[in-house]
């Protein structure tokens, strides 16, 4: 068996002061073309700004054409209108699945995921099939659950030569099995949650041991063609919900790597300018992880996006 991957972003870590603005940027890779092409373009943005992020990876089959039966959820079909996710996502990639056979994410594209690690970065977990996490792990038997973290998680071992540290579910989806599962893999930690600080998951009356470092910021698909956002202003409404302290973004190679790559490389220098702190997750884990509370974790909707998320609940409680 081997042995977890070595954090070697902790090496660039600094003291920062308490006040100072630091953000984790998460990036979820969802698809084919998003680790294809957008990993690349994220690697060359993030190199030019001196930054250090996390990536999460899907390994098996890109089955993203099969989200189309989210179709009849509320919600579904004027959120991939107003978020243009044809044009965004491309034709193929609508099309995975259903009528064009579904490719391997990780047996295909190993080298871009090894690159990710060679450059410095952090990579972890996403899934294996991101579609049938995402709509059907409420069903799951608790095998099934086991058996997608199990196989992503042999895949990325083979890839990377170690065992990934940290795994974020797809669409912020857990079950009290997942996280259960989760705590037998010795995670330093999960980014699966939304919410507003570091904390310890309590789900349906059961408390769970692997820290949660939730995202904190809307994603730019939630935002966008809400309340008048555009990817014309859609920077100045990041600067104003940026906070003191860990500020967690979750971006997705598919979009900030690709169609909205310009967007965001303009919130980059935004950012650059405010001398905004930018850390890992694992970094991010290590320094406001510490004494993090015990709160409640639960399935709810936030606005912009159809189906329900882990939130952090309000109810907490510091261990003494
Ligand atoms: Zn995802």
């Amino acid at each position: 068996m081997s042995t977890f991957c070595e954090d070697d972003t902790l090496r660039h870590s600094q003291l920062m002061s308490g006040h100072q603005v630091t953000i984790a940027l998460k990036v979820d890779v969802d698809t084919f073309e998003g680790t294809r092409d957008g990993v690349p373009q994220l690697l060359k943005i993030f190199e030019r700004f001196g930054i250090q992020a996390t990536f999460y990876f899907s390994l098996g089959p890109d089955n993203s054409g099969k989200a189309i039966r989210r179709i009849f959820r509320k919600g579904f079909l004027s959120k991939m209108l107003r978020t243009r996710a044809p044009s965004m996502y491309g034709l193929r990639t609508m099309l995975y699945g259903t009528i064009l056979p579904a490719p391997f994410i990780g047996k295909q594209l190993p080298d871009v995921i090894l690159s990710v690690k060679k450059g410095g970065h952090e990579a972890g977990i996403h899934c294996w099939d991101h579609v049938k996490w995402h709509d059907y792990l409420s069903r799951f038997p608790k095998q099934t659950t086991y058996r997608e973290l199990d196989q992503a998680g042999s895949l990325f071992n083979e890839i990377l030569g170690c065992q990934a540290r940290t795994t974020a579910a797809p669409g912020w989806t857990v079950t009290t099995d997942s996280l259960e599962l989760q705590d037998s893999l010795g995670l330093a930690y999960c980014s699966d949650s939304r919410g507003y600080s570091p904390f310890f998951p309590s789900m349906e009356g059961k408390a769970f041991k692997t820290l949660q470092i939730p995202s904190t910021l809307p994603t730019m698909d939630e935002l966008l063609g809400e309340n008048g956002i555009t990817p014309e202003n859609i920077n100045e409404k990041y600067l104003q919900l940026l906070r003191p302290g860990l500020n967690v973004h979750t971006i997705h190679a598919e979009l900030e790597g690709n169609a909205l790559s310009k967007t965001f490389v303009e919130l980059l220098e935004r950012l650059a300018e405010r001398n905004v702190r930018f850390v890992t997750l694992a970094e991010a884990a290590a320094e406001f992880g510490e004494n993090a509370p015990t709160c409640e974790l639960r399935m709810d909707y936030v606005e912009g996006r159809a189906m329900p998320v882990a939130m952090q609940g309000a109810d907490c409680n510091r261990l003494c």
